[in-house]
């Protein structure tokens, strides 16, 4: 690990991070508390439905009555952010500095199983035969569908597209519609981590909160801006995202969101099984540390040889379980 990334101090919650990532997993979870704020009309259905996904849920964790909310898929967030992973790291790293396999990981059909992105949101094997066994990653970093703080009829919107005739210049009758989520949305989530390195969440995190670009059409809309509310240590998940979007939904938390987490996040530790193994940290705090750690080249290469270390450690247990 490089001096800069070592002499970064995130307190108590260092004693969830793992040294090495390893075969096994540990109880360490790490639970990020996010805010996704639409910035612009996006459209988060890649189908060929023009619908957005709907759910009708309780209005708040203490009002039971029915509010449709729009749902944001956990593929969808978890599709973006393993691709803006991979750009950063493979960056940072210098394409020169990689072997073929890791220059060509790419989604879905040719992931590399040796370099971060794989070893961090899993890699399943594509290549058959060859009479050689060949293993999945298993994921250690987990999405869930977030749900809009609003109600779907505040924040959708119809928008028409036109056909433009050619000849006459002239926008003929509409050919369809798109469902929107309007600017402004809140979809509060929850990621968790399990059994990752200090690199790993740092590089992560400055991933999640560098990425912007969502949803179908990104050419021309999509922008979600992403916001770290709280983070949460523990042996186990301390909150779902269903939880915190229940309770985010009460009066008074969009004012103060990052006060208003810290107070969700202690109520919930309060529930915890392992309760001398709760950490709780505030957002704004871990993301003033991780911006001033850059993901130079030393940082990305680490990263990569501790992928390869783990690859390398993973086809030795491959071989022996056969024999
Ligand atoms: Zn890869």
């Amino acid at each position: 690990m490089n001096e800069l990334i070592d002499s970064v101090d995130f307190g108590e919650l260092e004693r969830f991070f793992v040294d090495n990532i390893g075969l096994y997993r540990t109880a360490n979870t790490i639970q990020l508390l996010l805010l996704r704020q639409t910035h612009d009309y996006t459209i988060f259905r890649t189908e060929e439905t023009r619908e957005l996904n709907v759910v009708t849920l309780p209005s708040s964790s203490t009002d039971p009555s029915p509010m449709i909310r729009v749902a944001m898929l956990a593929s969808k967030q978890k599709a973006v952010e393993s691709r803006h992973f991979l750009t950063l790291v493979r960056t940072a790293a210098g394409e020169e500095n990689l072997d073929e396999k890791q220059r060509e990981c790419s989604l879905k059909d040719a992931l590399c199983q040796r370099c971060p992105r794989c070893v961090l949101f899993g890699a399943v094997s594509t290549e058959r035969g060859r009479g050689q066994e060949r293993w999945n990653i298993k994921h250690r970093v987990e999405y869930s569908t977030a749900y809009s703080l609003e109600p779907y009829d505040e924040i959708s919107e119809l928008i028409t597209f036109n056909a433009v005739d050619s000849v006459s210049q002239s926008t003929g009758q509409a050919l369809g519609y798109t469902e929107n989520v309007s600017p402004l949305a809140n979809f509060p989530t929850v990621i968790t981590l399990n059994s990752v390195t200090k690199e790993e969440f740092i590089a992560f995190l400055k991933c999640v909160l560098s990425c912007k670009s969502y949803g179908a059409e990104t050419r021309v809309k999509g922008d979600v801006v992403n916001h770290l509310l709280g983070v949460v240590g523990g042996y186990e998940e301390i909150i779902t995202p269903l939880e915190f979007c229940l309770e985010a939904t009460n009066e008074g938390f969009l004012e103060n969101p990052v006060d208003r987490t810290l107070e969700i996040m202690r109520k919930f530790s309060d529930y915890a099984m392992f309760q001398d193994n709760v950490v709780i940290m505030r957002g704004d705090e871990i993301t003033e540390k991780v911006k001033e750690i850059p993901l130079d080249s030393s940082f990305a290469l680490s990263m990569y040889k501790e992928a390869e270390k783990f690859a390398d450690g993973l086809a030795e247990y491959g071989k022996r379980a056969q024999r």
